[in-house]
């Protein structure tokens, strides 16, 4: 089955406003949500579809790539990426949760939730120069993150045995109130206030981290770029992210490529271009020059009578294609560059020459 489009999916327009896109995915999500049609697959595929859809669409860099690329550009085109790129149920309940800061917020009830959870995903930006990007390169980043306390091996607890089921809830992490009402009898399932919902609470708390499990750390991260990225690509480090609470697996970090401006290349898919200045009598004699390519410098060969403006082409000096064993080229535009500043002796000598009738285009060269 092709991929919709996460347009269609939402129903809302390619410009929609975050606030419409958020809505549009509020009502779908509580239409389709599986704890509301158990064991209906069509919903459950619905409810994973719309997820999607909204977690591309919610966040403006994704959306960007979106609009530029399609899904392709998202999955497709990030293959051989590091994995996690299948967008399953508890992804889609994830982004549902992190979308409206819980369960609880749509349909009133609150959600259970005990033991340790996943840590958050994090996101950082990585500036490649255009070097970079055509030789592809091992980076390392260094990011601030959570880890878990090493007093309690991220349990939050001073021992094992103070951690203990919830007496409260009975280890659920819910409690229900039963009252009467004229329609008759009502169960109200509310998260319990003891276990905040966790269904076990930490009788001695850990010192070093006051029962988190967490602590503020670092780590440097070593990211391989293969070549022939480009801004808005991004790869996914699985569990290099936060550490959950409770001793919760690390979430991921995602890292969004940024191109860096190069002010002597610019780049044209897998092609560079630059612009070359030559002397009138290189243009009229011909020439070789050295000039610099994103892999060193190299010599191109200007032919006798090259006018100004043509297009050069370098072959397989470019960058390299990410999908394929192709490389793209280096043009070169050449310009004739005009002197402004001449000695009288030269200034003579030209002046001498400009009566040449060689020397001036005829008139169906003109234009
Ligand atoms: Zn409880
Ligand atoms: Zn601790």
């Amino acid at each position: 089955m092709s991929k919709r489009d996460y347009y269609e999916v939402l129903g809302v327009s390619k410009s929609a406003s975050p606030e419409e896109v958020k809505k549009a995915y509020r009502q779908l999500a509580m239409q389709y949500h599986p704890d509301r049609n158990p064991d209906d697959q069509e919903a459950e595929a619905r409810f994973k579809e719309a997820a999607e859809a909204y977690e591309t669409l919610s966040d403006a860099p994704k959306r960007q790539q979106y609009d530029r690329f399609g899904s392709d550009g998202m999955r497709g085109g990030m293959g051989g990426f590091g994995g996690g790129m299948e967008f399953d149920l508890s992804d889609a309940l994830r982004t549902f949760m992190g979308g409206f800061g819980g369960f609880g917020d749509i349909f009133g009830e609150s959600r259970q939730r005990s033991g340790p959870q996943r840590g958050r995903d994090m996101q950082v930006r990585l500036q490649l120069t255009m070097q970079e990007v055509a030789t592809g390169v091992e980076k390392k980043i260094k990011i601030k993150r959570l880890v878990h306390c090493e007093s309690c091996d991220g349990k939050g607890a001073r021992s094992d045995s103070d951690i203990q089921s919830c007496s409260d809830c009975g280890g659920s992490g819910q409690v229900r109130q039963v009252s009467r009402s004229i329609l008759g009898q009502f169960v109200n399932v509310a998260t319990c206030p003891r276990c905040r919902g966790e269904g076990r609470v930490i009788v001695k708390p850990c010192i070093t981290c006051h029962g988190t499990g967490q602590k503020k750390g670092e780590s440097t991260l070593t990211v391989k770029i293969p070549a022939g990225v480009s801004t808005g690509n991004y790869i996914t480090l699985n569990d290099e992210g936060d550490v959950g609470p409770n001793g919760g697996p690390a979430g991921k970090v995602i890292v969004l490529i940024e191109e860096k401006e190069d002010p002597r290349f610019e780049r044209h898919g897998d092609d560079v271009l630059y612009r070359l200045n030559i002397g009138f009598p290189q243009a009229v004699l011909g020439d070789e020059i050295e000039i610099p390519t994103l892999l060193g410098k190299a010599k191109l060969h200007v032919e006798a009578g090259t006018q100004s403006g043509k297009i050069l082409r370098m072959r397989n000096k470019g960058i390299p294609n990410l999908h394929s064993s192709g490389k793209g080229d280096q043009l070169v535009q050449v310009h004739v560059w005009t002197p402004t500043k001449l000695s009288k002796e030269l200034k003579n000598q030209i002046e001498q020459m400009s009566d040449q009738k060689e020397l001036k285009p005829k008139p169906d060269q003109m234009y």
